[in-house]
C-alpha cells in the first residue's frame, strides 16, 4: 500500500511541539516540514530579544534539527499557493508539493492599517530583527548626531504593541533623540482588567512613552499620520503591532475561510471544507468560539493536533479541542520587571519577571536552538 504524505506547512508553536511529540510517538506516514525559515521565533521571548535581554539564538527554535530528529524531511521555502481540491502546494522557489494530508501552522502578520514609507510590521520576525539592529540603529544614530528628535510610532496598543514599545525604550535607553509613541483606537491592552490597563498605562508614562488613545487612523501622508478626529502625528518610523491578519494565499486556496481570510476549522482543528487539511495557531479560525490570536492557544492545540492527525491517518475518530476560558498573560516591562494578568488577578515586579523568565526558558529547553552566533547579532548595541 502507498504510504501517505503528510506536509506540515509552517513551523509555528503547534508544529514545533508536534514534532517534539513525534520523537516518542511517530505518525504512520512520510512527513515533510515546509517552513519559510529554519529558525522560528518563540513569541514569549521576542520582547526580550528586542530589548537586548536575550540573544536571538535563545528565543528561536532550529526547525531543521528538530524536524530531522523527528523523522521528518525539512524544506526551507515559503508557501505562496495552495490548491486544496488537487492537494497541491506551490512555493516561492517554484516547487510543487503533493500531499495526502496537510497541517497548516503558518501564523499571521500585522494588518497594514498604515502603509507608506518607513513602515514595518513586527512579523515576519526574520525581517524585523535584522532591520532593527542595522537599518534602524543607523538612522537613529544619524538623528542623534544631528541632535534631531526621532519619532517612532507604534500602531496598536495590544500586548504586543506595549511590550515592543517598552522593549525599544529599554534597548535605546541612552538615546536622547528617540521618542516612542503608541497610537491606539481604544486604549492599551483592551481585554485585560481595568486595574491591569491602569498598571500598564502608568508604566508607559513612567518610561516616557507617549500614548495616543482614541486615535483612529484616517490618512498617512508625507510622514504624518492623521486621525479621524483631526489629530496629526508626524513620524520618522512606524512599527505595526496591529491585529493579526492572514497571508493572502489561504483565501485563494479553495479552503473555507472567514471574512478576513483565516482558515475555518471545526472543533477537531480540521478544515470546514477539506477533511484532509488541518489548521492550528493564528492561521486557524476556530468556528466554535472566537479565540484571540495568541501563542497560548497554538501551544495548547499541539496534543489535540497530534492525536487527530494520527486518527485521520489510521481511520479512527477525531477528538475535539477545548480552548481554555482564561489564561495567564505575563507582559515584560523589559527592565527586569513584568506584569501578570489573569481575569481579576494582577501582579507586577521583579518576581513576576523571574517567573516569566523561568517559564519561557523551560519552554525553550525542550527544543534544539540555533548555534550561538548563527543568527547574526540583533542584540542591543
Ligand atoms: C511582539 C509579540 C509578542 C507576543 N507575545 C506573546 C506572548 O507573550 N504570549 C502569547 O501567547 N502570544 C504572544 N504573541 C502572539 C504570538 O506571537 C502568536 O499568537 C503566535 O506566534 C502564533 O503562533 P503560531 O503557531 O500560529 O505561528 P507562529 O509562531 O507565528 O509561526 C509561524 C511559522 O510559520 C512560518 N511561515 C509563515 N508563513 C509561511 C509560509 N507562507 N510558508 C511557510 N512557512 C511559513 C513562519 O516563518 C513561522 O516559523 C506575541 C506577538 C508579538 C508580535
Amino acid at each position: 500500500m502507498k504510504e501517505n504524505t503528510l506536509v506540515l506547512a509552517g513551523g509555528g508553536h503547534t508544529h514545533a511541539l508536534l514534532l517534539k511529540a513525534l520523537q516518542k510517538h511517530p505518525l504512520p506516514c512520510r512527513l515533510i516540514l515546509l517552513s519559510s525559515t529554519r529558525y522560528t521565533p518563540y513569541s514569549g521571548m521576542l520582547p526580550g530579544v528586542i530589548a537586548g535581554v536575550y540573544q536571538p539564538e535563545e528565543a528561536h527554535i532550529d526547525l531543521k534539527v528538530l524536524a530531522e530528529s523527528s523523522g521528518s524531511e525539512f524544506i526551507e521555502d515559503e508557501i505562496t499557493g495552495l490548491a486544496a481540491d488537487s492537494n497541491e502546494l506551490t512555493t516561492l522557489n517554484g516547487q510543487t508539493l503533493k500531499y495526502d494530508a496537510l497541517s497548516i501552522n503558518t501564523g499571521s502578520t500585522q494588518s497594514r492599517v498604515v502603509d507608506g514609507p518607513d513602515c514595518i510590521s513586527i512579523k515576519p520576525v526574520k525581517r524585523f530583527l535584522p532591520w532593527l539592529s542595522e537599518e534602524f540603529q543607523e538612522r537613529l544614530n544619524q538623528f542623534e548626531q544631528q541632535s534631531k528628535v526621532f519619532n517612532l510610532v507604534i500602531v496598536g496598543g495590544g500586548a504586543a504593541g506595549v511590550e515592543v514599545a517598552m522593549a525599544l525604550r529599554e534597548r535605546f535607553r541612552y538615546s536622547t533623540a528617540l521618542t516612542v509613541h503608541i497610537i491606539t483606537s481604544n486604549g492599551v491592552v483592551p481585554g485585560h482588567s481595568p486595574a491591569v490597563r491602569q498598571l500598564i498605562t502608568n508604566e508607559l508614562v513612567q518610561k516616557g512613552i507617549k500614548v495616543h488613545a482614541s486615535f483612529q487612523v484616517a490618512t498617512v501622508l508625507d510622514h504624518c499620520i492623521s486621525s479621524l478626529s483631526g489629530q496629526h502625528l508626524p513620524y520618522d518610523q512606524v512599527i505595526l503591532a496591529t491585529p493579526a491578519c492572514p497571508a493572502p494565499w489561504p483565501a485563494h486556496s479553495g479552503l473555507s475561510t472567514d471574512r478576513t481570510g483565516f482558515i475555518r476549522v471545526n472543533p477537531f482543528l480540521q478544515s470546514c471544507s477539506h477533511d484532509n487539511v488541518f489548521a492550528s495557531g493564528d492561521i486557524a479560525a476556530f468556528t466554535e468560539a472566537a479565540l484571540a490570536k495568541c501563542g497560548v492557544y497554538a501551544v495548547r492545540q499541539a496534543p489535540v493536533l497530534h492525536q487527530n492527525l494520527k486518527a485521520w491517518l489510521t481511520g479512527q475518530p477525531l477528538q475535539p479541542y477545548q480552548p481554555q476560558q482564561q489564561f495567564l498573560s505575563l507582559l515584560s516591562c523589559a527592565d527586569g520587571r513584568a506584569i501578570a494578568s489573569r481575569g481579576a488577578f494582577r501582579a507586577k515586579g521583579g518576581l513576576v519577571w523571574l517567573w516569566k523568565n523561568w517559564i519561557d526558558k523551560r519552554f525553550m529547553a525542550q527544543f534544539p536552538l540555533p548555534l550561538p552566533g548563527s543568527m547574526g547579532s540583533s542584540a542591543a548595541s
